[in-house]
């Protein structure tokens, strides 16, 4: 082995490993345009703010922070148990539900194993395959969603993890629950089925969603869920997963002893009562949507019916051009051309005025204003 870098010495998937982009930042844009008032919605965030609850938590927790945080999450796990009707011990808090996507990952895969998740799909699941050297079995999407009968077809003997946002991420296509059920109830038990349900607050409301009573009969499902999007506190990055108690325990031995820290944990648990922060949020997201799918129609644009907080629509044309006008226009949006959507822009749904600020900047781009 010749070693010219220290590129040469790293695992071989994390050499070929994409890192993550995320969405661009309000001041990183202010501090390369020069802009004020900038309009972000580009990373699926609650346009809301934080939550009165969640706030009013974390300034009491401020006090406690010399100590090292409850590393059991005793307080939010039993408020999590209570409001699914699970165990505690069915439940592990992560560092942001991204951080359980990689405990699977690092607790069930090895470089011989094989991954499986559709095109389209949310990135981080590439990431977390790569990092531990196993292979990704990338499935072409159907109308943009899982295609999961071409995923079954895919179940070897070396597949040992396949994940599935529902809804997923950027395309917000949703499955419906049977059918779901239907592909968990196919897999051999050899195969850990992660359903991403980083969304599901959002579908919720108009839909019942069954995956937490699914755990009683299938040991190998890991659903992970977010206080990042409907919760409004993304930047406190606090996640959780639901499943069997074993599954808990092997994720809970991979995990740092302090992932959650004090105020994330307490801001969580405060949000998880909020009722009336999260009512708002839906029904800001209800009407978002239908003022930005309007605005679409109105431009002659297609996009893809979401079920989660924000939507993909198709310009026909390099979306990375368009991205880059919007810009100057102080609108940040989602660029998906990662995704193998390279005509798409990503939008996540915004409050009523930034919403009307992103389609009057649109507008004025295709016109070439
Ligand atoms: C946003 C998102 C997540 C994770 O978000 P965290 O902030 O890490 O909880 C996971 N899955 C999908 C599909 C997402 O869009």
């Amino acid at each position: 082995m010749t070693i010219n870098t220290v590129y040469d010495l790293a695992v071989a998937g994390v050499q070929k490993s994409i890192p993550y982009k995320a969405g661009k930042p309000i001041e990183e844009l202010e501090r390369e345009l020069g802009l004020t008032n900038i309009v972000k919605l580009a990373s699926n965030e609650n346009p809301l703010g934080m939550g009165q609850k969640a706030r009013a938590a974390i300034e009491s927790a401020i006090a406690d922070l010399t100590l090292y945080p409850d590393g059991s999450g005793f307080h939010l796990k039993q408020a999590l148990a209570e409001k699914f009707s699970v165990q505690a011990d069915q439940i592990t808090l992560g560092n942001g539900s991204n951080e359980l996507l990689e405990l699977v990952a690092r607790a069930f895969l090895t470089p011989d194993c094989e991954v499986i998740f559709s095109q389209h799909a949310f990135a981080v699941y590439p990431i977390v395959t790569q990092a531990v050297g196993a292979k990704a079995v990338v499935v072409p999407a159907l109308h943009y969603g899982h295609d999961l009968q071409a995923m079954l077809t895919r179940v070897t003997e070396k597949t040992r993890v396949i994940f599935i946002a529902n809804p997923n991420n950027p395309t917000g296509t949703l499955l419906a629950q049977k059918d779901v059920e239907a592909f968990i109830a196919a897999l051999p038990s050899h195969v850990i089925c992660v359903l991403d349900e980083a969304y599901f607050e959002f579908v919720s409301q108009s839909e019942t969603i069954d995956s937490v009573s699914w755990l009683k009969h299938y040991p190998n499902l890991v659903i992970t869920r977010t206080f990042s999007k409907a919760y409004g506190l993304a930047g406190l990055r606090v996640g959780y997963s639901l499943s069997s108690v074993e599954i808990a325990d092997l994720l809970n031995r991979v995990r740092q002893p302090f992932n959650n820290n004090s105020l994330a944990l307490a801001a969580a648990h405060a949000a998880l009562e909020d009722t009336d922060y999260l009512q708002r949020t839906i029904a800001n997201n209800t009407a978002g949507m239908a003022q930005l799918t309007a605005g679409f129609a109105e431009l002659n644009l297609m996009w893809i019916p979401s079920a989660g907080n924000f939507v993909s629509v198709d310009l026909k044309q390099d979306g990375k051009a368009i991205y880059d006008k919007l810009l100057r226009k102080g609108v940040i949006v989602r660029p998906v051309d990662v995704y193998e959507m390279p005509t798409f822009l990503r939008i996540s749904i915004g409050t009523q005025q930034e919403n009307a600020t992103f389609l009057k900047a649109l507008k004025d781009v295709l016109a070439d204003v």
